[in-house]
């Protein structure tokens, strides 16, 4: 390459160009993709965005959620008019994982983009939580995430194009969240997310040459559907308290996020978390 080729990859005005349009950056037409958690409020809303985007979508959850899972997928193909399946996988079964990538090739061909987002919070997850507690946290928020992005990006790079992974870390992964005078129950629950940030990051690094960005998305107190029936009034003052903002976050903040990141509009960030959490992590 000369160095007059060199620079000529970056162009200094494309808005020039009668037919660019900066906007169709952020759609997701011709792309292929899955998300795990795809029963629950942050899953099914990326799954809704990426195919109002474009894409066609395999939304992955529990077996037990087959009652939510096959009408949304049917709602989701019909309104945007994409193939939206849904796929049963327990992500910390390794087997299971094995299982998903034959599934997801036979179901919409590849994977483009991912959104690694299946995780729980184990009751009983304080400074004196069992083994068991620990564990679960670990197997499924960790090691299920490891094994989901793993899977996803060995498609990737086996059929010879890029991608894009996005990991759902948490507030909880950066600060000992804090509500009413002392720490929430989420010792395991804050390391599996911490860990997770830190392997978005190192992936960014190792795939780059691939052409496979890896970003952490990290929301604060989103209203999902999990506080539905199980924080009062009172206790929803409490936990926004701390929130510059003051309100939780909506299934949709997290999803155009995602979104963003799945799309060629970030297309040149890697490595890097977004903070969704109303200001919460600035103190
Ligand atoms: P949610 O409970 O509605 O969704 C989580 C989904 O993960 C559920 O549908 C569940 O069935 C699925 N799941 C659980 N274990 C699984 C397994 N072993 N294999 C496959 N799927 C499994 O919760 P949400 O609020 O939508 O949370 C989504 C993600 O966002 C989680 O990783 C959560 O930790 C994270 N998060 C949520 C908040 C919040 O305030 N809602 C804040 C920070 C991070």
């Amino acid at each position: 390459m000369t160095d007059e080729t060199v620079f000529d990859q970056y162009p200094l005005d494309q808005w020039k160009n009668p037919d660019h349009r900066i906007m169709d950056r952020f759609s997701l037409v011709g792309k292929k993709g899955f998300v795990t958690g795809g029963a629950g409020g942050l899953g099914r809303n990326t799954a809704a965005a990426w195919a109002e985007a474009g894409a066609d979508v395999a939304i992955v959850d529990l077996p037990r959620t087959r009652d939510t899972l096959e009408p949304l997928a049917a709602e989701l193909s019909a309104r945007y008019d994409v193939n939206i399946v849904p796929l049963y996988c327990d992500v910390s079964d390794r087997s299971q994982v094995e299982a998903l990538k034959t599934s997801l090739i036979d179901a919409i061909g590849t994977v483009d983009i991912a959104f690694i987002n299946a995780g729980v919070n184990v009751p009983g997850d304080d400074a004196d939580e069992p083994y068991e507690v620990w564990q679960k946290t670990i197997d499924i928020n960790l090691t299920g995430a490891y094994m989901t992005a793993q899977m996803a990006q060995h498609i990737m790079r086996e059929h010879h194009h890029g991608g894009s992974l996005i990991f759902t870390s948490s507030l909880s992964g950066h600060n000992a969240n804090f509500i009413g005078g002392g720490p929430s129950p989420v010792a395991a629950y804050g390391a599996t997310k911490a860990g997770i940030y830190e392997y978005a990051r190192y992936l960014a690094a190792a795939l780059a040459p691939y052409g496979i960005r890896s970003n952490a998305v990290s929301p604060g107190y989103v209203w999902s559907g999990i506080f539905d029936g199980r924080i009062t009034p009172e206790g929803h003052d409490l936990m926004i308290a701390p929130v510059p903002m003051h309100r939780f976050g909506t299934n949709e903040e997290i999803a155009s996020t995602v979104l963003f990141l799945a799309s060629d509009a970030s297309s040149y960030i890697t490595g890097t978390n977004i903070q969704v959490d109303g200001g919460y992590s600035v103190y």
